[in-house]
């Protein structure tokens, strides 16, 4: 599998999403109906669907949140802005309806705001569950965290949230200074979101004129492949979407 600067990539098959995962946080899950392909993956790295801390949804589409109920023990986040369509499990604004299917898990723990950095979102989950877990889960826990608390810290110190509506009213980007997990807010090869799903094009716009002042290294989109010369594919989807308006 592939690793890039310590993140597992995990390419979805046909229409699930990319997942990635950082230490014990996993961005994005998939549609969840198939989910052997991310379950497998996973196992060749022994990560466990218990091992998993908390998952971050780039966004609310039931493609990229769909296996969230694949990790009992993960917390989930979101966009603040994307996260009243899964308490609410919303059919039209999730796209359930369009794979003829509901959420199997419609919590929200975590509601991301710009600038919010992961690791103290872990590190927030770290003391809600030493709180609040019985005294066996929380040994568990610990020695878990123990062990990986290193790798963690290095892995997610840095990244940290960008609000980037346009596909969704409430999409995210994780980015890091270097690395940009980008949802469907852009793709490689200029590829950007689709608008008519629960976004618009104007915060579409805004948004990839946001991303396009980054310096980006490495883009892990939420489909598709991912690349370096992140810049490059970012000005390429910015120029299309212009382009296309
Ligand atoms: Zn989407």
């Amino acid at each position: 599998m592939e690793k890039i600067n310590n993140i597992y990539c995990i390419e979805g098959i046909n229409a699930d999403s990319n997942s990635y995962l950082i230490g014990n946080i996993l961005v994005d899950t998939g549609i969840g109906l198939k989910p052997n392909n991310l379950l497998n993956k996973l196992n060749e790295i022994n990560v466990k669907p218990t091992d998993i801390d908390l998952i971050i949804n780039t966004h609310n589409h039931f493609d990229h949140v769909g296996g969230n109920y694949l990790f009992p023990n993960a917390k989930i986040a979101i966009g603040v802005n994307d996260s009243e369509a899964i308490l609410n499990n919303n059919d039209n604004l999730t796209l359930s309806k369009l794979f003829f299917n509901k959420l199997k898990r419609t919590d929200v723990d975590i509601k991301l705001y710009e600038n919010d950095k992961i690791h103290d979102i872990f590190l927030k989950i770290s003391m809600d569950n030493k709180n609040n877990d019985s005294k066996q889960n929380n040994s568990k826990f610990l020695k878990n965290k123990e062990n990986n608390k290193e790798n963690n810290k290095e892995k997610i110190d840095d990244f940290y949230v960008l609000e980037t509506p346009g596909h969704t009213s409430g999409g995210i980007c994780l980015y890091d200074g270097e690395t940009l997990i980008s949802g469907d807010t852009v793709f490689t090869n200029g590829g950007f979101g689709r608008v008519d799903l629960g976004g618009n094009y104007s915060d579409m716009e805004n948004s990839l004129k946001k991303l396009n002042e980054l310096n980006v290294e490495y883009i892990l989109p939420g489909h598709g492949s991912w690349a370096n010369n992140g810049k490059q594919h970012i000005k390429m989807a910015l120029n299309s979407f212009l382009t296309n308006l």
